[in-house]
């Protein structure tokens, strides 16, 4: 038997101050293992609070897009098996969608099937439009060009992401990784995605190896632009450095260190567990916490 860890984030770019959020997750992920729980149920019960805590951008809370919708991508990972959602509309707790197709033979459900399924397994609806969201995106659409923009978007793609990216990137996405004393792994994620994304858009939570991974040497969660963290396969990485012998915390040192070196002015956070320990790193500042025993 070996200790149990739990390492939570709220998000790159997020208010440290929220780390406190991250710190009750931490504390849920301990009760589930407490309970005779696996790491997968110890990884979704640390999720869950943070997708119901609504500073963060997951669950309640969750970002809107460029139209004004909400849609949630979510995954949860052991090294026996994935399970995600992508595109999901109105569900309260998008990872407990993501844990619900881990027990389908799919890996990846979007849209209406994956509402769908919440609804069939009795997952609660809510409106995951908070009124700070509503603000944040007011100000960023003011920021866009509001009407006008919406209406350039669509003709003129690489415009949009160049102001987009202007207005504000990624923040706030939650994700856990746990080690259970019996040393297995798992990890999940959850975001509403980046700020003023075009509706059907996905960001790396729900692919495996890009947002996600766990294997036999370890959990790896990312959080900050998805399309430079899928792009990079950044959690597939930092686990094969892990497995090649690499502690936890060098291994997500070096990840932001190459990220940080061929794309400043992206932000990128990671955290990983190993056999020895956890660690966690990030471009900028990040929300994150961590719980043993
Ligand atoms: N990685 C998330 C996404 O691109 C956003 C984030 O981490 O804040 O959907």
């Amino acid at each position: 038997m070996t200790e149990a860890l739990v390492l939570t984030h709220g998000g790159a770019a997020n208010d440290a101050a929220v780390a406190d959020g991250c710190q009750a997750a931490c504390a849920a992920a301990l009760d589930a293992l407490g309970r005779g729980g696996s790491a997968l149920d110890a990884a979704v019960a640390a999720v869950v609070v943070l997708e119901d805590d609504e500073r963060m951008n997951a669950g309640t809370g969750s970002t809107l897009r460029l139209d004004g919708s909400i849609q949630t991508d979510a995954a949860v990972m052991d090294a026996r098996g994935f399970g995600a959602v992508a595109g999901l509309e109105g569900i309260k707790n998008p990872v407990r969608v993501a844990r619900a197709v881990y027990e389908t033979p799919h890996r990846l459900i979007v849209g209406r099937g994956a509402r769908e399924l919440a609804l069939r397994v009795g997952l609660p609806e809510a409106e995951l439009a908070t009124a700070r969201a509503r603000e944040k995106h007011a100000a960023r659409m003011q920021t866009l060009g509001s009407g006008m923009f919406a209406a350039l978007w669509a003709d003129v793609p690489q415009v949009f992401w160049q102001k987009a990216a202007q207005a504000g990137g990624a923040c706030d996405t939650v994700g856990a990784v746990v080690r259970a004393a019996d040393g297995s792994f798992a990890a999940a994620g959850s975001t509403g995605g980046i700020w003023c994304a075009l509706p059907g858009r996905v960001g790396d939570v729900p692919i495996p190896g890009a947002g996600i991974h766990v294997g036999e040497a370890g959990a790896v969660v990312a959080t900050g632009v998805g399309e430079l963290i899928w792009a990079e396969l950044l959690c597939a990485r930092v686990h094969e450095a892990m497995a090649g012998g690499v502690p936890a915390q060098r291994a997500v040192d070096d990840a932001i260190a190459a990220v940080r070196a061929r794309h400043p002015e992206v932000d990128v956070g990671l955290l990983a567990v190993d056999r020895r320990g956890g660690g966690a790193a990030v471009t900028a500042q990040m929300p994150w916490a961590r719980a043993q025993r």
